[in-house]
């Protein structure tokens, strides 16, 4: 083993306090240290961010850090300001920021005291800031949520296109991409659009062994998760619609049925919505019902189910939402309700839409469509979406769903018959 190896658990030690490094983070940061593009796609919670954080702290310089959300930006940038031998060695740079504020980054960057600076990517553009950055010291850059810049992923951002060009200006530095999205299409699509075609690709398995899926047909759908959430008194859920309204009427229905449930979406007033949040993640309240708006950066460990009344608008909403259950690796139970009269509805909204954005919104409802209604193995369905191979029989969690714990009875073909032979 290098000199250099027993180093980084050295220093994974004295910041993180971590023993071990976590799936591939180590050769990760080993490469980045050597001046290699890399690209890392990782599930939710694979530990990405100390794949640019170590390496950003024990390097000369600031590495800049593309995040899409301020809120991300400030849990982050607080946690690595909270490490017990480093503070104030992250900084933040967006539109939250007066002058004042803005200058005093920018002098923490000029002294090298900024090891880690966080920017949204509108603020990256900004050319007074590609002046600036062009003269400092920058180690690398890492852009995380890369997906998006992939109008198929799930979260498209327009600005997150033009980094490849404003990084180019900047400096010529290794660049680091994370997602935790990783079906081919959106890949293929960062890794041309940031010109990293030649990187490392690190790759994980995107299996979730510890998840259960199962997906109804929408039929008495109100009674139906009732009595499921019943089952689990006290544990607690998320259960997704699609609509505000929705969301409104299911948290007071449930809570009419004794259900400790609180509602929470974009329009509710932001002090509501925040102790909405917060309750759910105080264990002040047992179930959230949502839309997509919650989520993104919540890390409850022991969400023990997630519902989706209505069925998400792609397969990887549907990964990435599902994907809240079970974070601490105990009992995750992920079941949707499928009617596809809903899909219907969501075609007739995507007539709207400009051509390319209908093309690829269909296309995703398809296969949202193929999912819902399949007998194989979903996790197989799933797996094979992000370009795994997954063996249904003998690979982990092979039997935590509802196809292979209790395969769907063939059609039976008589009954078509009998109606025939009636008429
Ligand atoms: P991601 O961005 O991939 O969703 P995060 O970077 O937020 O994941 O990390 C998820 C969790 O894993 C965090 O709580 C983090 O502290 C923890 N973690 C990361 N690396 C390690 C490690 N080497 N050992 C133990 N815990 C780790
Ligand atoms: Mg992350």
């Amino acid at each position: 083993m290098s000199a250099k190896k027993a180093n980084l658990s050295g220093e994974l030690k004295k910041y993180f306090g971590f023993s071990t490094f976590k799936g591939q983070q180590e050769e990760i940061i080993e490469n980045l240290l050597n001046g290699k593009d890399i690209f890392v796609l990782m599930p939710t919670g694979g530990g990405k961010s100390l794949c640019y954080q170590l390496p950003a702290l024990i390097s000369e310089g600031t590495a800049i850090v593309v995040s899409p959300l301020i809120a991300l930006m400030k849990n982050q940038v607080d946690a690595v300001n909270g490490l017990s031998s480093e503070s104030g060695v992250a900084h933040v740079l967006n539109s939250s920021l007066n002058k004042t504020q803005t200058k005093q980054v920018f002098d923490d960057i000029t002294s090298g005291r900024t090891k880690l600076l966080y920017v949204a990517p509108e603020s990256l553009i900004k050319e007074d800031y590609v002046d600036f950055f062009k003269d400092v010291n920058i180690s690398f850059v890492a852009i995380d949520e890369a997906h998006c810049i992939s109008e198929w992923g799930h979260d498209f951002r327009p600005e997150y296109r033009n980094l490849k060009s404003i990084i180019d200006k900047i400096a010529d530095v290794p660049v680091i991409a994370l997602t935790a999205t990783a079906t081919p299409k959106v890949q293929d699509d960062i890794q041309k659009t940031l010109g990293m075609t030649n990187a490392l690709v690190f790759k994980e398995s995107f299996n979730r062994a510890n998840l259960y899926y199962e997906v109804r047909p929408k039929v008495n759908v109100d009674r139906e998760i009732v009595k499921f959430i019943n089952q689990r008194k006290g544990k607690s859920g998320i259960v997704y619609c699609l609509s505000r309204r929705k969301v409104e009427e299911f948290a007071q229905l449930l809570q009419v049925n004794g259900i400790n449930a609180l509602p929470y979406h974009a329009g509710l007033d932001q002090k509501v919505r925040v102790t909405n949040q917060d309750k759910f993640l105080m264990e002040d309240a047992d179930v959230i019902v949502a839309t997509i708006a919650f989520g993104m950066g919540i890390d409850k460990p022991d969400v023990r189910f997630v519902i989706h009344y209505d069925f998400p608008k792609s397969l990887e909403s549907y990964y990435q939402e599902t994907g809240r259950a079970g974070r601490d690796g105990g009992e995750g139970y992920c079941l949707s309700f499928y009617d596809p009269k809903d899909i219907e509805k969501l075609e007739k909204f995507l007539a709207q839409k400009p051509v390319s954005e209908r093309e690829i919104g269909l296309q995703l409802l398809n296969e949202v469509v193929g999912y819902a209604e399949t007998s194989m193995s979903r996790r197989q369905y799933i797996l094979y979406y992000f370009g795994e191979i997954f063996d249904p029989i003998t690979g982990e969690g092979a039997k935590m769903c509802d196809n292979a714990s209790n395969p769907p009875k063939l059609k039976d073909a008589t009954d078509d018959l009998k109606k025939v032979l009636e008429l």
